[in-house]
C-alpha cells in the first residue's frame, strides 16, 4: 500500500509536460531472470531509465500510464558474454587484413545495432579483430549519445603468442603485417599489454591461453603461454581491478587459468572433472560458446575448417555432457555467442540459449546464463540482468511464451535500453 501511495504521489509531482514520467508495462507473462516460474498478473513501472519497481496489476496507479505487451512475455534484456562485433567475414585473419580499422567499425556498430533490434542489450567483447580500439570508441559514440548500440564491455584485443591463436601464421616471413591479435612474449611484455589495453578503455583482459579452432597454424590442443606469463597477466589486470577471460581449449590450459584466478573460462572445449571441481572452488564463471561451431560445422567458410570440424563432428555429445556436468555441479554457466558481427543473421546470436538444453539445462536455466548470471560474471547485477527495483529498464519482450520454445527469442516484438524504446512490432499489440 505505501508503495502505491509513493508511485501516486511520483505520477503526481511530474509535470504533465514531462518528456520521462513513470509508466508502466503489463505484459501477459514476465520472466524476472531471477526466479524459477514464469510470473502473470505483474507491472514493472519505469521511471527514465530504471526500473522502479515490480508490482500486482491489481496496484497500479490509476494515473500511471500503461503500455499493454498483449500476448507477450517480458524478460531482461539479454547479455551475451562473448563476442566480435568487428568481425566481419567468416575468415576472420583475411578480412582483418583488408579492413581497416574505421571500415571495422562502420561494419561493428551495424552489427551491434543488429544485435540491440533482437534483443542484446548488453554486450561483452572478447578482443576483436582490430589493430586500434574500435569497439572502445563504439562505446564512447554510444555513451555520449552520437549512436545508440548495446552497452558495450570488454577486451579491446586478445592477447596471445608469438605463432598463436592471434596471430597470423599463414604467411612467409617476409610479409610484415600486424596481427588481428595482440603479440606478446614474455611477462614484460604481458604487463605492457595489459597496461595498454586498460589505458585505453578495456575492462576487461582477454589471453588466449590455449590455440584456437578458427585460426591457422596453431593447436588448440596445446597451451601458449607459460605460467610465469598467465601469472603475470592476471596480476597485473588485479593491480587494476580488472578481471582477466581466458580462452582455453586444452585442458591444461583450462586448469592452469582457473588456478592462475581468470575470473572467466571462454569454450573451455576440453574440460573434465577436475576443471569442472576448480571452477566450482575459485568461482569461475564458464563461457562454453557452443553454437559458433554448430554454424560452421561441415561447411567450407573457414581456412580452418578441418580444426572445427574436429570437434563439432566427433567430440560435441561429449563436450554437450561435460557442460551438463558442470552446470549440475555449480559452475555459473554463462551465454556467449562468439559469432562475430557484419556477416551475421542477428537472429543467430540466441540460438546459444537453446543449445544450452541440449546440455541438460531447463529452459529457464538456459534463459538465466544470458541475464542475472550473465550480469553477475560482469559484476553489473545490481545495474542490469534482472526485472527489479534500481536495474537500468533493459527489457524484451517475446511471443508467447519462451520456456516452451526458446526460439522466441531470435527475434522479440519489444525492445527497451535504459528506458528508450528499440523495438516494438505494433502488430502484436491490438490496441495500436
Ligand atoms: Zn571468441
Amino acid at each position: 500500500m505505501l508503495r502505491k501511495l509513493i508511485l501516486a504521489l511520483l505520477v503526481a509531482t511530474l509535470p504533465a509536460t514531462a518528456t520521462a514520467e513513470p509508466r508502466a508495462l503489463v505484459p501477459d507473462g514476465l520472466i524476472d531472470g531471477i526466479g524459477d516460474e514464469l510470473l502473470t498478473g505483474r507491472a514493472v513501472i519505469i521511471d527514465g531509465e530504471y526500473i522502479v519497481d515490480v508490482l500486482p496489476v491489481g496496484e497500479l496507479p490509476s494515473a500511471i500510464p500503461v503500455q499493454r505487451l498483449s500476448g507477450l512475455t517480458l524478460m531482461p534484456g539479454l547479455i551475451n558474454g562473448h563476442e566480435h562485433p568487428l568481425i566481419y567475414g567468416d575468415d576472420y585473419q583475411n578480412a582483418h587484413l583488408s579492413g581497416s580499422s574505421a571500415y571495422k567499425a562502420l561494419l561493428g556498430l551495424a552489427a551491434l545495432q543488429g544485435m540491440l533490434q533482437h534483443g542484446w542489450t548488453t554486450v561483452r567483447v572478447m578482443g576483436d579483430a582490430d589493430v586500434f580500439f574500435a569497439n572502445q570508441d563504439i562505446a564512447r559514440a554510444v555513451r555520449e549519445g552520437v549512436h545508440q548500440a548495446p552497452r558495450i564491455t570488454g577486451a579491446g584485443h586478445y592477447l596471445s603468442i608469438t605463432g598463436g591463436g592471434g596471430d597470423i601464421n599463414y604467411l612467409s616471413p617476409e610479409q610484415a603485417m600486424t596481427s588481428d591479435g595482440y603479440i606478446v612474449d614474455g611477462p614484460m611484455a604481458i604487463r605492457r599489454a595489459v597496461r595498454r589495453e586498460i589505458k585505453y578503455g578495456s575492462d576487461w583482459i582477454k589471453i588466449l591461453v590455449t590455440g584456437a579452432f578458427h585460426s591457422v597454424g596453431d593447436d588448440p590442443k596445446n597451451v601458449a603461454f607459460s605460467p610465469d606469463e598467465l601469472a603475470e597477466a592476471v596480476a597485473e589486470a588485479r593491480r587494476h581491478g580488472v578481471p582477466v577471460a581466458a580462452h582455453a581449449h586444452a585442458n591444461a590450459g583450462i586448469n592452469q587459468a582457473i588456478e592462475a584466478g581468470v575470473r572467466s573460462i571462454e569454450h573451455g572445449t576440453y574440460l573434465d572433472e577436475t576443471s569442472i571441481a576448480l571452477m566450482v572452488q575459485y568461482g569461475t564463471f564458464y563461457v562454453p560458446t557452443i553454437y559458433v561451431g554448430d554454424y560452421y560445422a561441415g561447411t567450407d567458410k573457414l581456412l580452418a575448417q578441418d580444426k572445427n570440424d574436429d570437434v563439432y563432428l566427433s567430440y560435441r555429445d561429449e563436450w554437450l555432457a561435460r557442460i551438463g556436468e558442470a552446470h549440475r555441479a555449480g559452475v555459473k554457466v554463462v551465454v556467449g555467442s562468439d559469432l562475430g558481427g557484419y556477416n551475421i543473421d542477428p537472429r543467430a546470436y540466441a540460438r546459444e540459449i537453446a543449445v544450452l538444453t541440449e546440455a541438460g539445462f531447463s529452459p529457464m536455466s538456459a534463459i538465466k546464463a544470458a541475464t542475472s548470471v550473465a550480469a553477475e560474471m560482469l559484476q553489473w547485477q545490481e545495474l542490469t540482468g534482472s526485472i527489479q527495483a534500481g536495474r537500468w529498464a533493459d527489457l524484451i519482450a517475446v511471443e508467447g511464451n519462451p520456456l516452451t520454445d526458446l526460439s522466441r527469442l531470435e527475434d522479440p516484438s519489444f525492445v527497451m535500453k535504459g528506458g528508450d524504446l528499440i523495438r516494438w512490432n505494433r502488430s502484436t499489440d491490438p490496441a495500436n
